[in-house]
């Protein structure tokens, strides 16, 4: 493959491009955290990618407000929506607000500063550079209106600057490796345990819109009930080599959902790049070569969670 030397299912280095040029990485074994399993496409994995009929989760171009008045805001709370539901279904009714779902994720910095979570860009495929420009270029457009619509609409806002928004559009499902394992709403909802986990999750599946005429999917599990997330899940069939961590994993769509957030991925990493330190101490570069204990035992000597079963692991 043109980005990757591989043979014979093992990846001998990855060829990378930046201001200094071309370069090849060589490494006994490689984490593959891109997000969109890049390394692990170029090497002849395997994937799926999306619904079943293609339909990806829409990205968002997050932004951050400065000059806001929380207090304000916050005292007309009610009226608008704590995440300006009411707000934003007035306004859609009105046509003065072009955005697909009645919800903005407002992350409050300090009191004149907040992030947003707010508006979707259908129909970009996160892996593909021209939609990713595309995506870039319609996030900040979308920006800019919602912008100008809390100006004029949500008391406290009036005098909000757009300080930052996303170095990227933020994109929330592209491939999913088949790996060893494929993890399945079936192991989320009954919260199976496996051998090889390397990490618990308890997020709520949580699958947006394809479409803007389309509806959310959350699924709860109860509190304090988890899954656990096998190392299996981590190694892409037919690559001896790779360890993918984050939101690419080998699970089914729906459980992408929920394994996507930011404390799986986290937890993965950790996962990934203690196996592979485990592996090269022992001179080893094949994934599937791992005891599985030994990396148990470390991450949860490290402070992971794997559940009751492994606490005195
Ligand atoms: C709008 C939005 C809101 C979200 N809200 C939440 C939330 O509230 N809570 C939560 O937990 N999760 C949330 N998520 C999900 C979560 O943020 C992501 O799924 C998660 O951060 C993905 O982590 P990752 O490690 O897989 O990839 P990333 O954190 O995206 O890291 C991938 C890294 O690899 C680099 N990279 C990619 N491709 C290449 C390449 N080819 N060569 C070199 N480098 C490359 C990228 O630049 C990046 O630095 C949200 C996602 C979105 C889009």
């Amino acid at each position: 493959m043109g980005h990757v030397l591989a043979q014979d299912g093992l990846i001998e280095a990855a060829i990378i491009h930046n201001k200094t040029g071309t370069s090849a990485i060589k490494a006994g074994i490689f984490i593959d955290a891109t997000s969109d399993a890049d390394l692990t496409y170029h090497a002849g994995g395997q994937f799926e990618k999306g619904g079943d009929e293609g339909e990806l989760q829409p990205g968002t171009m997050c932004f951050v407000l400065n000059n806001l008045n929380r207090q304000q805001f916050m005292a007309e709370e009610e009226r608008y929506g704590s995440d300006l539901k009411h707000a934003i279904n007035k306004a859609k009714v009105e046509g003065t607000l072009k955005v697909a779902r009645d919800w903005a994720g407002i992350s409050w910095i300090n009191d004149h500063t907040a992030g947003f979570n707010f508006g979707h860009i259908f129909g970009i495929d996160g892996s593909n550079t021209d939609d990713l420009t595309r995506g870039a270029m319609e996030g900040r457009t979308l920006v800019h209106h919602i912008t100008e619509w809390l100006k004029a609409t949500i008391p406290g806002f009036e005098h909000a600057f757009l300080a930052q928004t996303g170095e990227q559009v933020g994109i929330r499902e592209t491939r999913r490796i088949i790996g060893d394992y494929i993890l399945t709403a079936d192991d989320f909802m009954e919260c199976r345990t496996f051998p090889d986990d390397i990490a618990r999750n308890a997020y709520f599946i949580d699958i947006h819109m394809a479409k803007p005429t389309s509806g959310m999917t959350m699924v709860h599990l109860a509190p304090g009930e988890s899954h656990g997330i096998p190392y299996r899940s981590l190694l892409p069939i037919g690559i001896e080599n790779v360890i993918v961590a984050g939101k690419s994993i080998s699970t089914d769509r729906a459980t992408q959902g929920s394994t996507r957030v930011m404390p799986n991925c986290f937890a993965m990493g950790e996962a990934a790049g203690t196996a592979a330190a485990i592996l090269a101490a022992k001179g080893s570069r094949l994934t599937r070569n791992i005891d599985i204990e030994l990396l148990q035992r470390t991450l949860v000597a490290q402070g992971a969670w794997l559940g009751e079963a492994y606490v005195t692991v």
